[in-house]
């Protein structure tokens, strides 16, 4: 419990309008503070949040005002920057600042935190470890998997009690904001350069996620990516155990040989060999390394990890099989909102030569598309653009491969019909943020999948 006990007596400002902070007021006034919700934003952009706001919770538009900024503590979105005015002003008035994550950690009846960071793939070893737990757990015994995976650590933690379990899905956004984060048993996935316009640098992004061991201490276990450079680095200044996956089995806790993964707590020991999870990529054997690493130091019997990692049929729009028409396998990777994550969903199907259509376009996020160009000139028959990327992709990968304008996801996936044959793969993998044509990249997937639908009738 960081949030000192005096606290009670103060008032506590939320600020930021949302799901994470309508779970933090909900939760504080369930413990009897005082509470305003603050924005900054004018009262038209923020209309469709005021209906999640508690019950009885006052709060304003056009924030900070003076009630704010005399407030006891405050509670930030993690989404605004500490450069933004609003906290600057926050700051400047004095006022204690507190993520969501911690707030709702300092009313935790459990010390068994589990938290999950890295740059890509922390739904997945999330969601893995959560079913993991859900499997090898005793009678009596919950999981709660929460944090940025959509259920804010606020939401569940009156309920978690003593023996449970919580799984936390930690963004550098929250644990840039966490002083006295905690978890048992840590990992960091990878870490490449990203959301640098909100930390400010790739440093303060690393500094980030260094944060999620930063309290841990030699009883603790922090698992990291033997593989990744800028992890490995980062592992040097790591007080707790170290687990490392997916290097030199003489040095790795656990790593992949002939379709299985080899994992042991201790270097010392003889592997135990599982079978991973049936998803495509190595990515996805890296996250099932390291939530067997995770399971393995919580000490969840081996029966239990197999089964769930048999059972586990990843996460919807990371790669997820959305079925086949014609004999042309369809995979929606809606959620590969960078060019990174295309790279990855195409190293993926590496193996297929020439036969992937592929779905580019949406709203540009400013990287270069080049880097996509070695892997789709061995495995794309044809790249179908849509959004406002569209010209941007058409004109750095123009001669590569066949490409055709086809501005929205109907009229792709029709030309991909008409293109494809028996045995490929059409892949919605867009290189690029939603927010152009959909609400966001939930929409994007769900809108592929209905329209795929309507071929397969
Ligand atoms: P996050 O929650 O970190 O965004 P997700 O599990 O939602 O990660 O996966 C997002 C995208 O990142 C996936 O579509 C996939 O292409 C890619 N990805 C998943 N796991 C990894 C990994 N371990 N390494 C690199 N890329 C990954």
């Amino acid at each position: 419990m960081f949030l000192p006990s005096n606290f009670k007596e103060k008032k506590a400002c939320v600020i930021g309008l949302g799901n994470s902070g309508s779970a933090a007021a909900r939760l504080l006034q369930k413990q009897g503070f005082q509470i305003l919700m603050s924005d900054s934003r004018p009262l038209k952009e923020i209309e469709s949040l005021v209906k999640e706001i508690p019950k009885g919770v006052p709060w304003e538009a056009d924030g900070p005002g003076q009630e704010a900024l005399s407030c006891g503590f405050a509670v930030k979105s993690p989404g605004l920057s500490w450069n933004s005015p609003v906290i600057k002003k926050i700051r400047n008035a004095g006022i204690p600042i507190f993520s969501e994550m911690e707030v709702g950690l300092s009313f935790s009846k459990t010390k068994h935190i589990i938290a999950i960071t890295g740059t890509n793939g922390k739904t997945t070893t999330t969601s893995l470890a959560g079913e993991i737990f859900r499997q090898g757990l005793s009678f009596g015994q919950n999981v709660y998997v929460c944090g940025n995976i959509g259920n804010p650590v606020s939401n569940c933690i009156l309920e978690a009690n003593p023996q449970d379990y919580l799984v936390i899905e930690s963004s550098s956004y929250q644990l840039e904001d966490s002083d006295f984060f905690h978890p048992q048993i840590a990992a960091i996935l990878n870490i490449q350069p990203d959301h640098i316009d909100h930390h400010g640098s790739f440093e303060n992004y690393i500094r980030a996620k260094a944060r999620i061991f930063r309290e841990q201490d030699p009883s603790d276990f922090c698992v990291f990516n033997s593989s990744d450079f800028e992890t490995v680095k980062l592992a040097r200044e790591c007080p707790a155990q170290k687990l490392f996956f997916g290097g030199d089995p003489k040095s790795s806790h656990a790593w992949t040989e002939a379709g299985k993964i080899q994992a042991r707590l201790n270097l010392k020991d003889a592997p135990i060999s599982f079978t991973p999870p049936a998803l495509p990529g190595r990515h996805n054997q890296e996250n099932a390394m390291a939530a067997i690493l995770i399971a393995l130091a919580s000490k969840i019997p081996v029966s239990a990890i197999q089964k769930a990692l048999t059972q586990f049929k990843g996460v919807e729009h990371r790669l997820e099989e959305a079925g086949a028409y014609r004999k042309i396998r369809c995979v929606n990777d809606s959620k590969a909102t960078n060019v990174d994550s295309t790279l990855v969903a195409l190293k993926a199907f590496s193996e297929v030569n020439k036969k992937i259509i592929l779905i580019l376009g949406g709203l540009d996020k400013g990287s270069p598309y080049a880097p996509l160009k070695p892997l789709i000139s061995k495995s794309a028959k044809a790249v179908l653009t849509i959004g406002m990327a569209a010209e941007k992709i058409e004109n750095e990968l123009g001669g590569i491969a066949p490409i055709a304008h086809c501005e929205n996801l109907d009229k792709a996936v029709q030309k991909a019909f008409e293109i494809g044959e028996a045995g490929d793969i059409l892949l919605l993998s867009p290189a690029c943020a939603s927010f152009d044509q959909f609400k966001n990249f939930e929409e994007r997937g769900k809108r592929f999948k209905k329209i795929l639908e309507n071929y397969k009738r």
